[in-house]
């Protein structure tokens, strides 16, 4: 990125300014030499306007002239032939032909046709006037001579050169300019970014409580911002995580504690009765079974949570789905004296996966029958629209206190531990119940008034949406 945008900045400050400073140098270039080429033409008019009285053409000897021609010759540091109608070289002011001397040469020649040419000879740096002498009478112009005057431009390349000079000096300082600015400039702009890069580096090593601040750009405290976000969902989610594995361990341990302190309590005895020994073994034996549901029903939520993307699912009829379940549960209602009530206002079909949804309603169910007195009562209900189907489990138990209402879908929360224990309950079947829901995109909803009785209230999608 720091290289990337010092590029820019050269590209966008350095170029322009080269190329702009390239296309003035030239344009000077073309403007002096044109009005060069203008002087020289009024010189090669005023010098014709000389000769044509004279009879100079005709060779006649006028040393003004010549003189003159020299002058002119000189300034521009060239060298000025004249030839006269029969293309015999009047005068040469490098003296190098004579009156015997012709020149022939297509420019001249095309000066008869009373056409001036103009050529710039780059490579030598000339310019080369050939300009008709004419004889200008009323009736008509004839063309009496041409004059071929050669100007030097060494002067325009000097002056062209100082300006080059000077565009470079200037564009050079402007680059280094640019690049200490452009590099300052990025370092700034990615100083935060580095900020950002080494907080993920300190968070990989495992500092997880320390957030980013990054103060600046709008943009980068955005980035900062939706990073602490982040990261104060993954510290919750592991202090969840370490929150659930002290209670795994607390509540697996617990079985065993009393275990080994029957045992012991046994070991510790002599000669202990028959009796003793069956009443204690009956209870190891009910703690095992206790370790046992445990470990169970934590497998059957580790499941859930690994097998999210893994839904069986079929149409379900839901009625029958809850009779069976109602079956099931029945003997343990009669057990408790509790009376098991199950309405349904429609067929439903919807498509679920049976086994999970089975589980869930069965926790559901289960709650109410145990959580509920002698002459309770248990009422299922089924109903549906055309998008959802609703049960509704309600009881006439002991009921959830209302700031435990919120907690009872946690893992291993329990309202009262010994009266959940009595009755085999684990704390983990209302968290089962709720993850399956989410799985099937549904709700569930608690109302409860205690010492009254508990509505649970679940809703589910009929068509199964698959998460993208
Ligand atoms: P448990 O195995 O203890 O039943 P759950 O997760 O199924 O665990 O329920 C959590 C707690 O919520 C229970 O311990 C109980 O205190 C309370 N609870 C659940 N259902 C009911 C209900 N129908 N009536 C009263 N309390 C309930």
């Amino acid at each position: 990125m720091r290289i990337h945008t010092l590029f820019v900045f050269i590209i966008v400050g350095v170029v322009p300014l080269y190329l702009f400073s390239h296309v003035l140098l030239d344009n000077y270039k073309e403007k002096a030499v044109g009005d060069r080429f203008t002087q020289m033409q009024n010189q090669a008019v005023m010098l014709s306007n000389l000769m044509l009285p004279t009879g100079y053409l005709t060779l006649a000897d006028v040393p003004e002239i010549d003189a003159e021609i020299n002058r002119v010759a000189e300034f521009y540091q060239g060298r000025i032939v004249v030839v006269n109608n029969n293309l015999n070289i009047v005068e040469d002011t490098y003296g190098l032909y004579d009156e015997n001397k012709y020149l022939i040469s297509k420019e001249v020649i095309q000066c008869f046709n009373g056409s001036i040419s103009k050529v710039h000879d780059e490579e030598n740096n000339y310019l080369i006037l050939t300009h008709p002498i004419i004889h200008t009478t009323e009736q008509q112009k004839v063309v009496v001579g041409a004059i071929v005057m050669n100007s030097s431009i060494k002067d325009i390349q000097s002056i062209l050169a100082g300006m080059e000079r000077r565009a470079t000096i200037f564009i050079l300082a402007l680059t280094m300019f640019i690049v200490i600015f452009a590099i300052y400039f990025s370092g700034r702009l990615t100083k935060p970014l580095k900020k950002v890069v080494s907080s993920i580096d300190h968070l990989t090593e495992g500092y997880l409580d320390e957030g980013v601040s990054i103060k600046g750009y709008y943009e980068i405290e955005k980035i900062s911002d939706s990073f602490n976000k982040m990261l104060s969902r993954m510290q919750k989610i592991e202090n969840t995580r370490q929150e659930f594995v002290s209670n795994v361990s607390h509540e697996l341990k617990t079985p065993i504690t009393s275990i080994k302190v029957l045992a012991e309590s046994l070991l510790m005895q002599e000669n202990v009765p028959e009796e003793v020994y069956r009443e204690f073994l009956v209870d190891i034996s009910k703690e095992i079974e206790r370790e046992n549901d445990i470990i169970n029903d934590l497998l059957s939520l580790v499941k859930l949570n690994k097998a999210a993307g893994e839904m069986n699912i079929s149409s379900v009829n839901i009625n029958e789905l809850l009779e069976q379940i109602l079956k099931r549960l029945r003997p343990l209602a009669t057990k408790q004296g509790v009376e098991m009530i199950y309405e349904s206002f429609r067929p439903v079909i919807a498509e679920v996966d049976e086994v999970k949804l089975s589980l869930a309603i069965t926790n559901l169910i289960e709650n109410a029958i145990k959580y509920n007195g002698p002459d309770g009562w248990v009422r299922v209900s089924l109903n549906a629209d055309h998008k959802y189907f609703y049960i509704k489990v309600a009881d006439s138990g002991i009921g959830i206190p209302e700031e435990a209402q919120d907690l009872i879908f946690e893992r291993f929360y329990r309202v009262d531990k010994a009266r959940s224990r009595e009755s085999g309950g684990t704390g983990l079947g209302l968290a089962i119940t709720k993850s399956v829901i989410q799985m099937h995109r549904g709700a569930i909803k608690v109302y409860s008034v205690e010492g009254e009785g508990t509505t649970f209230n679940v809703r589910i999608p009929l068509t199964y949406i698959s998460q993208m």
